[in-house]
């Protein structure tokens, strides 16, 4: 089995990640511990493991299961936390039982100076779990699979494996084959072991990759690379210490370039702690109470998922407040919509873009938390098409122009508001919900103001006698349905954020086929 340590244990790992009871030098050893000969190895099976060299110093790990290995490249950006590699291997010392929390403190076992640090959580997995395999992507639909293995320059065989969307435990793997991209369900026998073919069944599904490396064996073409992870998280919080210390000092940020003015105050894209860049929200003094805004301030700082924008600190103590948030690189999504005008983007994209907020208001909708201003103007533009929902919660507190008043004192974006809400001031997940068809309306229309020639006071009376937009052109009609839909005048017979997420997800194979020009064996 050449270098994998198949005859030590029928892992069929690299030997130099094994961890199997051996007395062969320079392989693996110890029960209880594992030892590495040379941890700064590619955990991708892709490329040939290291040669275990006698010579090289040998780390000791105590406990395997505290052994986890980087996803992705991350450089320090304070002096407590550690700079590290893809595939290094980090011991991790402190923080993983604590729950919730950011960040761990960790120790490289890529180098003989033992570098210690705190390390992103959301940057490592397990060692030796499908989670740290650079093929694992974990709970990715078919469609993204796709939308990621088409990618301009992708060479045949490229390959990724996800959770299957249908079979709960069940993987699936996608492979492009030069062409389009075929989909393999992977099942498991009573036994554990995982097939795509019955006829050649493997431990794990890292066996079963491996062996595909070698022998297409019936797949319409032998695996080759992993497929790149374009999408790299950004880290929770700026910092380990900025997790509960998040009122930081305004002289640690650089603004560098103003982004766009908004109507709480100008934005800035800056630089924290000369290392990491930030988007900071300068806000019009007197806009809001200062208490006000911290507590608000308090609850969206827990909020986290990767289609919301992070928040990650602010400056309050003196004029003007600083929200420092995470950097979206192509701005607003109404721009970018405008900008655009329906030359490159075209409706696959624009579905997605519906999905990506939905997934991220499903999330707010389970924390019932209510944004209030959804709108194409609160939706930021990252790279690799990655679309997140900003603003959230903040109209709670500050004062917005451009609205109607229908309750003295209070202010609202009328064109994207619901009926109940901008009547009775009845806000809701329901009232988001009535937001995001309009939202769908401003995607599909790429960027046009709704309600085209009418002001304020006249959508409202226009709504109340059932008038709702017409179908904007090249919208494909269940699209329509699903705006439609979440302009019911009841807000109980509005879809969920959940529903409409999976409803977009799905959107192309239940809508047309035509979308796709890909062979399915598996979803
Ligand atoms: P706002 O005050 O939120 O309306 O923001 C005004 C403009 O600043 C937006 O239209 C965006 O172009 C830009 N902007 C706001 N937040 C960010 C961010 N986190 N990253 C990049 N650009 C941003």
């Amino acid at each position: 089995m050449g270098n994998s340590c198949q005859k030590h244990c029928g892992n069929l790992r690299p030997y130099v990640l094994c961890c199997c009871p051996s007395e062969e030098k320079g392989t693996c050893y110890v029960t209880e511990s594992i030892v590495i000969s040379n941890p700064m190895v590619n955990t991708s099976i892709s490329q040939q493991p290291s040669q275990p060299v006698a010579s090289a110093p040998v780390l000791r790990a105590s406990l395997s299961s505290r052994v986890y290995v980087a996803l992705y490249d991350y450089q320090a950006r304070t002096a407590e936390d550690l700079s590290f590699k893809a595939g290094e291997l980090l011991e991790v010392l402190n923080g993983e039982d604590t729950q919730h929390s950011g960040w761990w403190h960790a120790r490289s076992l890529g180098s003989l100076h033992k570098r210690e640090g705190y390390i992103p959580s959301n940057f490592v997995a397990p060692y030796k779990s499908i989670e740290a395999e650079p093929w694992f992507f974990g709970e990715v639909k078919r469609v993204d699979a796709e939308k990621q293995l088409m990618y301009p320059g992708t060479e045949a065989g490229v390959f990724l494996i996800r959770e299957s969307e249908t079979q709960r435990g069940e993987y699936s793997l996608s492979v492009f084959d030069g062409m389009s991209v075929k989909h393999y369900r992977i099942k498991q026998l009573d036994t554990g072991d995982y097939f795509v073919a019955r006829k050649k069944t493997f431990p794990d599904v890292t066996a079963l990759v491996e062996y595909y490396k070698r022998y297409p064996d019936g797949l319409c073409v032998r695996l080759g690379q992993p497929c790149e992870k374009k999408e790299v998280p950004a880290p929770f919080d700026l910092s380990y210490k900025t997790q509960d210390e998040w009122e930081i000092d305004r002289n640690s940020l650089k603004l560098l370039k103003k982004l766009g003015s908004g109507q709480f105050g100008d934005v800035w894209e800056g630089m924290w702690n000369n290392t990491t860049p930030v988007a900071i929200k300068t806000l019009k003094p007197g806009s809001m109470e200062r208490r006000d805004f911290l507590r608000e301030a308090q609850t969206m700082k827990k909020l986290r998922h990767p289609k919301l924008i992070q928040l990650y600190a602010v400056c309050s103590l003196e004029d003007p407040i600083y929200i420092i948030t995470e950097l979206m690189r192509h701005g607003s999504l109404q721009q970018y919509l405008q900008n655009d005008g329906g030359t490159a983007i075209k409706v696959q994209q624009q579905v997605d873009m519906a999905a990506q907020v939905a997934a991220g208001m499903a999330y707010l909708e389970s924390q019932n938390y209510v944004h209030r201003d959804l709108a194409a103007r609160n939706v930021l533009v990252g790279e690799h098409n990655v679309y997140k929902v900003a603003d959230f919660g903040l109209t709670r507190i500050f004062q917005v122009e451009n609205v109607y008043e229908p309750v003295a004192g209070m202010k609202l974006p009328i064109k994207w508001t619901a009926p109940e809400a901008l009547q009775f001031n009845k806000f809701s997940v329901k009232s988001d919900i009535w937001s995001f068809g309009v939202l769908l309306y401003e995607i599909m229309t790429y960027g046009r103001m709704p309600y085209p020639g009418l002001n304020g006071a006249q959508v409202l009376q226009k709504l109340e006698k059932g008038y709702r937009m017409p179908q904007p052109p090249d919208c494909p009609p269940n699209l329509y349905l699903i705006m439609l839909d979440c302009w019911k005048k009841s807000p109980e017979e509005r879809p969920t954020f959940e529903t409409l997420q999976w409803q977009l997800d799905d959107f192309f194979e239940t809508e047309s086929e035509s979308y796709f020009d890909s062979n399915t064996f598996a979803r």
